[in-house]
């Protein structure tokens, strides 16, 4: 599926079979999750996606073809494919373990064709092994959603008390990572959105409502939704000392708010992509807690429906794609 460019639907091609450079695999790709970015990307929010492009970033499949000086990868291999796909390895940020923020990094479904295909190639450094027990379709979601949302969660600390602002894909992951260490998670909905509430209570929140509440004084917030005008009712909620957390690569402005609600060395921050070692330390967390993943899939050549539900909040819990071929590990 092919955004021709931003602001119009993906066009399904038959384009030709991808090969493999030096240090890369060709993947049969089994699942593909959809994420916001991927909503970001096609409504135009995120400049200069490559054109045109094979969106996705959240890639389960297998390894049907190594290019050359591959290492630590054998073809039939289960791998995901996640968003950082390449980085230089030699700027100030990748030569101190903070890769996430490399100067020169390509993206999966951005810089890079992914994974809303039959075929991709990936950089095999970048790959990760799928943990053994999760079908492919469940996998998929741990890639972004998981792993970034990971990465945000990460940045909370030791909080006890954890608001979840926007309860999509990431937030009914972390929310069973964060009971998964006995933390208290609150998840904020659009005020009204019972089922999405529902959802999270029945995964074990402490406590689910609107964003116009205040159930109680929070030690962090991870705000999942593009919405800045979040950041201001966050930090209204949060105890001294707390972290809002911004764990969306994109997001509407944030209105001015008072200094009042900053002091007493409260924080906002954003999180921005992966380094491999979070990839590694969340796929390792995932089976123990055991992290399970709602998802709804979609054929393929449905990719337009998937992002028309993720942009209307119709989904509850992470929308994946299935390959003509595939069976999604079904
Ligand atoms: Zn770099
Ligand atoms: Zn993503």
């Amino acid at each position: 599926m092919v955004l021709p460019e931003p602001g119009r639907p993906l066009e399904w091609r038959l384009l030709p079979d991808p090969q493999p450079s030096a240090g890369q695999v060709r993947v049969r790709v089994h699942a593909c999750g959809v994420c916001r970015t991927d909503l970001h990307i096609v409504d135009g929010e995120l400049a200069h996606p490559k054109l045109p492009l094979v969106p996705g970033h959240q890639i389960v499949g297998t390894v049907d073809q190594l290019g050359d000086e591959v290492s630590g990868i054998a073809l039939g291999d289960r791998v995901g494919i996640p968003w950082l796909g390449w980085t230089c390895g030699e700027c100030r940020y990748c030569l101190s373990g903070r890769e996430n923020l490399c100067d020169r990094a390509r993206f999966t479904g951005y810089d890079l064709d992914g994974g809303y295909a039959e075929l991709t190639v990936a950089d095999a450094r970048f790959c990760f092994p799928v943990p053994a027990g999760y079908p492919d379709d469940q996998a998929a979601p741990l890639l972004c959603a998981g792993l970034i949302g990971f990465r945000a969660y990460s940045m909370t600390g030791d909080a006890a008390r954890i608001g979840f602002y926007g309860f999509g894909a990431a937030a009914h992951v972390l929310l069973q990572v964060a009971r998964h260490e006995g933390r208290e998670v609150y998840a904020f909905t659009r005020p009204g959105d019972i089922a999405s509430q529902q959802f999270a209570r029945e995964l074990g929140a402490d406590w689910a409502g609107g964003t116009d509440e205040r159930p109680a004084e929070l030690d962090a917030a991870i705000i999942f939704a593009p919405a800045g005008d979040l950041v201001p009712l966050a930090l209204r909620s949060l105890a001294k000392g707390g972290t809002v957390v911004c764990a969306g690569i994109h997001m509407s402005d944030i209105p001015s708010f008072p200094y009042d609600i900053l002091w007493g060395e409260r924080s906002v921050r954003s999180v921005a992509n992966l380094t491999r070692a979070d990839g590694t330390a969340f796929l390792d967390l995932a089976p123990r807690v055991p992290i399970e993943t709602t998802v709804t899939r979609y054929p393929l050549q449905a990719a337009n429906e998937a992002l028309a539900d993720l942009r209307a909040g119709r989904l509850q819990g992470a929308a994946v794609l299935i390959p003509p071929g595939s069976s999604g590990g079904q």
